[in-house]
């Protein structure tokens, strides 16, 4: 690669929250002398952490999802696609309808949900960690009239993990607004120890808070199975929890594609310097939900580190400027 007069191509796989940064950021800093392309399945990003609003009727579909077509006043090209092949070696993506080549390659495609590593899993849990699901949850929501209703952890890593605790509060705010919240009991469980040490400790203050909202937990839960006919999970040893409604999330796993490429060889995605993002590829970087990173799998980490990386990239483009290391705010 490398066009003329310098002219250079930055492929960014992925419009998420990481994504999307990376994309305006760069179509910014490198204006129209460069080429910056986003790829993406989907023709809309779609902001995930309203799915937990979605869940409860407070958010439309429409009301957390934007057109990628507006990156292209930012001089992004947008190709909606599937990426099914990366060859990091010829520097070369390939889409279902062509192949193209990078002299950069940022990699943002998140996790994918894998609900068939739970047996029972798919046909017993709705839960707020796609789109879909969380619309179907609130239908079921709204016919609920009482009864057990489970939220729970797998093994693995997954989107947002405080996410499952805001879940079991705003249903407990969900029921409490309808009326009904002395009809249902509210139970969480999670493969976690329980937490001790300092109240202001987050794990500690959410274990209080839900205690606080009556909301029962259940720590060291490892998910086996689930049998949707006689709704009940069942954990490691033999431990049961009976449902009426399951809110469980899903477990998650990398993108197929970065296994299939062999770019992801852990659970927890591509291996990455923790101060550049770089991977062990020439020109191969990794951000968001998809790099291993001793972080959450959340926005506001995919976020920061669409910043530094932009910024990192623009400097080594252009020559201006001075280089910054990745230094994440989060817990
Ligand atoms: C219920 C819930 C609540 C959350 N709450 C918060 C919160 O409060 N704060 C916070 O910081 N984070 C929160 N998150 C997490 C946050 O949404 C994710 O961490 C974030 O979206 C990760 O960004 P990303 O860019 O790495 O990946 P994603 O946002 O997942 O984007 C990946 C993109 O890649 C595309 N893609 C994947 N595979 C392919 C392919 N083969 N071909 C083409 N396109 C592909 C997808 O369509 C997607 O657009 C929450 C998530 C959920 C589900």
């Amino acid at each position: 690669m490398g066009g003329a007069n310098g002219r250079k191509r930055i492929i960014i796989l992925g419009g998420g929250c990481g994504g999307v940064v990376a994309a305006t950021n760069l179509g910014r800093l490198l204006g129209a002398r460069h080429e910056v392309i986003l790829v993406d399945r989907r023709s809309h990003h779609v902001f995930m952490p309203a799915f937990l609003f979605v869940m409860v009727g407070r958010r439309q579909p429409e009301d957390i999802s934007r057109s990628l077509s507006h990156l292209a006043k930012r001089n992004v090209k947008v190709i909606q696609d599937e990426v099914v092949g990366i060859d990091p070696v010829r520097q070369e993506v390939t889409l279902r309808k062509e192949k193209i080549g990078y002299d950069y390659l940022i990699t943002a495609l998140g996790l994918q949900t894998r609900p068939d590593l739970v047996p029972g899993f798919a046909e017993a849990s709705l839960h707020p960690w796609e789109m879909e699901t969380a619309v179907r949850l609130h239908k079921a929501l709204t016919a609920f009239e009482g009864g057990r209703v489970v939220v729970g952890i797998p093994l693995g890593p997954y989107r947002c993990p405080p996410a499952p605790y805001e879940a079991t509060w705003m249903l407990d705010g969900y029921f409490t607004q309808r009326g009904i919240r002395e009809r249902v009991e509210i139970e969480f469980f999670t493969r976690e120890p329980e937490p001790t040490g300092e109240a202001h400790d987050p794990v500690v203050w959410m274990d209080a808070e839900s205690k606080r909202r009556n909301i029962k937990q259940n720590y060291e839960f490892v998910v086996r199975s689930i049998d949707p006919e006689r709704k009940a999970v069942t954990g490691l040893y033999g431990y049961k929890l009976s449902y009426d409604l399951l809110v469980m999330v899903p477990p998650h796993r990398p993108a197929q594609v970065l296994l299939d490429s062999g770019l992801a060889d852990a659970e927890t995605g591509i291996r990455v310097d923790y101060n550049t993002l770089k991977t062990k590829w020439n020109n191969v970087y990794a951000i968001g939900d998809c790099a291993d990173m001793p972080a959450s799998k959340a926005g506001g980490v995919a976020h920061q580190e669409a910043d530094v990386l932009a910024h990192n990239l623009a400097v080594e483009i252009t020559g201006r400027g001075q280089p910054v290391n990745l230094w994440l705010h989060t817990i």
